[in-house]
Parts: structure tokens; sequence; C-alpha cells
């Protein structure tokens, strides 16, 4: 099925998918309510019960009735449920966490500054590229390299370095200073014949033709996911990062991992850092620090920049920088306590093996008609659909096929996301092989529904 250019039709065809494909009625429906969780299940108000396979938005990596982060949470509040970090003080949970994020995080990060949002320590990240280069006297070098397809938030700096359109549109952004270079999809954008090794190479090539025409002397860092999630679940062809990283030492340039999705244990390593040898200047995360139970995030920069930092607020009289709930004390205890449980249950061991069987079922899946490619790492993992498999050509975007296959994976009792052309899958970390079957049994489901509709249509 091609595009169509009444836009009548397209609803009527959108329908026959699935009827919560219908805008209109989409709104009238509103939203799906959410009452309860237990485990890597949700139930809403209706009483139906799902499996959550996108983690709330990969993010709920133990599931949602951890007992233990409840009551640490309550501990916490009737110790000291709020103080500050600014004018030199500190809570003792906030301490521990940024000892504990330290001890597990790649070689060479030495300090932390909480934050409460992914969004917000992207933020962070760009503001303390930027002090740093003042700090080392060279204030032209501020641009910051991102990517196409990259996700990074929403907020004006992370919002600008974000790479899917549809985050820039009459927000104007991106903002000046914020660049953007290729998305490393090879199904999306190989040349015809292109191998997975040559294509990397001219990303590469790519990147660096792109610093030298904007001046080596003017590229501060470049940004990326060491799996892109929002942009689709890409992940990095061979050789991309190792070629990436060779670019920006040359130029001097620095290396901000985004791990808010990748970030504990969901590659199968605790940081998508060790899955793709990156060696970051800063790394954000957010998300499965708190296992989303509380607003939590996190800037890590190497001792460089941190010694760079302290020299310039000892000249400007202070580091003036910090929000009121950066590092709060029972967001903090409940991320403490997470990152305990990673540890006594070996959860990245875990992730390690189920992701094998996880993995498995989502590759078989790429034998359908319309699933393009199945791709993925550890517990995460997309199917890219396609109306026309040799010529890999998408779907109409106004068919919404994606949202159609979602609504129909929700009837089937699973919840997956659609993403622009593709459906991702990214289940809490600790579902075990029987919810893996269950979850791409009621995927299959609604893609063998889908399927009799295109028959149909
Ligand atoms: N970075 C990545 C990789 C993300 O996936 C997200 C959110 O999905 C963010 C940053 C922004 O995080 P938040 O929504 O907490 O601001």
């Amino acid at each position: 099925m091609t595009a169509r250019s009444n836009s009548n039709s397209v609803n009527d065809i959108a329908s026959l998918i699935h009827p919560y494909t219908n805008l209109a009625r989409h709104a009238e429906a509103g939203p799906v309510i959410m009452t309860r969780g237990d485990g890597v299940f949700v139930e809403d108000d209706q009483g139906r019960r799902y499996l959550e396979g996108m983690s709330g938005l990969w993010s709920t990596s133990l599931g949602f009735s951890e007992r233990r982060l409840i009551d640490a949470a309550m501990r916490q509040f009737e110790k000291l449920p709020f103080y500050h970090l600014f004018n030199h003080r500190s809570v003792e949970p906030t301490i521990e966490l940024a000892e504990r994020l330290l001890a597990i995080a790649p070689k060479g990060l030495g300090k932390v500054l909480f934050a409460n949002s992914g969004s917000e320590a992207n933020d962070q990240a760009v503001k303390l590229v930027w002090y740093y280069n003042n700090a080392l006297g060279r204030p032209q070098k501020k641009k910051i390299i991102s990517r196409w397809r990259g996700y990074h938030g929403v907020t004006i700096a992370s919002g600008s370095l974000t790479g899917l359109p549809g985050n820039h549109a009459d927000f104007d952004l991106p903002i000046a200073n914020i660049l953007h270079t290729d998305a490393p999809s090879h199904f999306h954008n190989a040349l015809p014949g292109e191998s997975v090794t040559e294509f990397a190479a001219r990303l590469v090539d790519n990147l660096e033709q792109l610093i030298l025409k904007e001046g080596p002397e003017t590229v501060a860092a470049f940004i990326a996911e060491p799996v892109c999630g929002s942009g689709g679940v890409i992940v990095p062809p061979e050789g991309y990062f190792e070629g990436v990283q060779k670019v920006l030492k040359k130029y001097d340039i620095l290396f901000i991992a985004d791990e808010v999705i990748c970030g504990f244990g969901r590659t199968g390593n605790m940081f998508g850092c060790e899955t793709y040898d990156l060696k970051p200047d800063i790394m954000t995360v957010a998300k499965a620090l708190s296992s989303s139970y509380l607003p939590i995030s996190a800037t890590l920069v190497s001792d460089d920049i941190h010694a760079a930092m302290i020299e310039q607020s000892r000249k400007l009289g202070g580091f003036v920088h910090g929000v009121t709930y950066s590092g709060h004390p029972v967001c903090a205890a409940v991320a403490v306590e997470t990152l305990k449980i990673y540890e006594e249950r070996d959860i990245v061991g875990h992730v390690r093996e189920v992701s094998k069987h996880f993995q498995q079922r989502l590759r078989a899946m790429a034998e359908r008609p319309h699933v393009g490619e199945a791709r993925g790492v550890g517990l995460i993992g997309a199917l890219e659909l396609v109306s026309d498999k040799k010529t890999r050509t998408p779907f109409d975007p106004n068919l919404a096929i994606g949202a159609g296959l979602q609504a129909r994976a929700m009837d089937n009792g699973v919840i997956v996301r659609a993403l622009r052309e593709c459906v991702a899958i990214c289940p809490p970390l600790i579902i075990d092989e029987a919810q893996i079957d269950l979850l791409f049994d009621g995927v299959e489901k609604a893609f063998d529904e889908f399927e009799r509709t295109m028959q149909a249509a």
C-alpha cells in the first residue's frame, strides 16, 4: 500500500487497520488510565491487564511493585524528606549515590552533578562543556554535534540536541551552535550495495568533514546514545564508534554519552559504553537510575572537566548552577536502593541470560511480510515496518500503521510503542523467559491481525 492523497481514504484505511488509528476517534476515546502495577504488568481503570513491554518509557527496570524501593522512600521521608545541596550543604543518600555511581561508571569519570530528568542532565552537560572551554580560554570552541534520530530530551538545549524534526518544529529549535550529523542506521541510510563496514566508515568521514567545515577550533563536543532509543532503536554498526572516537580525539572534542536508556543493564552490560567500548568525557543517566519510581538524573564528568570547573569557579567566586531538587534525598535514597538491587540480584547477568531468548523471538519476526528489519541488543529491540520488503519502502505515515499495531497489541494484552515507522520493545529488566513469550505472543497476534486486514484492504 502506498501514499493516499485523500485524507478521508487515509482515515478509512487507518480505521480498517485499527479503529484507534483514526485520530478523531483516538481523541474521543481519551487516554488509557493506568491504575496499578505488579511485576512486569500494569492494569487500567477498566480492569484490563497488560504486560508492559516498554517499561513505561524505557525506564521501569525493576517492574511496578518493588517493595524495597517503596520502603527506601518511606524511610527517607521519615528521616529527612528534603534538603538541598546549595551553600555547602549535602545529604547522606545523595553522597552515597554519587559514590555508588562512580564505582560502577566507566573509567575516568570522577564527579557527579544531579538533576531531575534526562533532559536536564543533558542540558547540564551542554552548560558544562561551555563552562569548561571558557575555563580553558577557548571561548570559540562551543559547537556541539548531535545526530539525526538521536533523542536527548525536550528542554531548550537538550531539545536542540534531539535529532527528530518533530521535536524542533515550531519550537524554534535547534538553538545556535548545535549541529546534527548522520544517524547510524544502515537500514535507512546505506547507499545501494554499501556494506555495514563501508557505511560506518562513510559516516565517520562525514563527521570529520563536518568538523573541518565548521573549524575544529569551534567544535566542543559530540553527543550520542550508545543505542538510539526514541529515534527507532538504532544499533550502531560495527566500527562506527571506534572511528567516531578517533576523530573526536584528533580534534580535541569531548564525547558525551547519553545513557538515559542504555544505562544500568539494558544492553547486557552495566552501561552501553561497555557494550560499544565508549570512553566518554561526560555521561548522563536517568530513568533506570531509580527504576523511575522517583525523578532523578545525573551528569557524570571526567576529572579533567571537574578540575577546570573548580579552577573557573574560584575565579568567578562560585559555581553558580543547580536546581532546588538536585539530588533530592528521597529520590537519591530510592536510587541507592535500586543500585543495590542491581548488584545483589545481578541484573546485568539476568539480562545477558534472558536477552538471548528476547533477541531470538524478536529476530524471528523478521520473517513477517511487513517487517523490514528486526534489530536490537540486550533487552531492547525494534521491528521496522515496511510496505514492501524488497525495496524497503515505508508505509505512508498517514496510515499510522505503527499506532494501529500498538493498539492491536494492547487488545492482546501487551504494551509496545509505535515510533515513526517502527515498533519498539523494551521490557522491564526483571522479565523472565515465560513473560518474554507472553510478550511476543501478544505482538505476533497483533501482527497476524494486521496482516489479515492488509490482505482485506
Ligand atoms: N536521553 C534519552 C536517551 C532519552 O531516551 C530521554 C527520554 O526518553 C531523555 C534523554 C530525556 O529524559 P527525560 O524525559 O527524563 O527528560
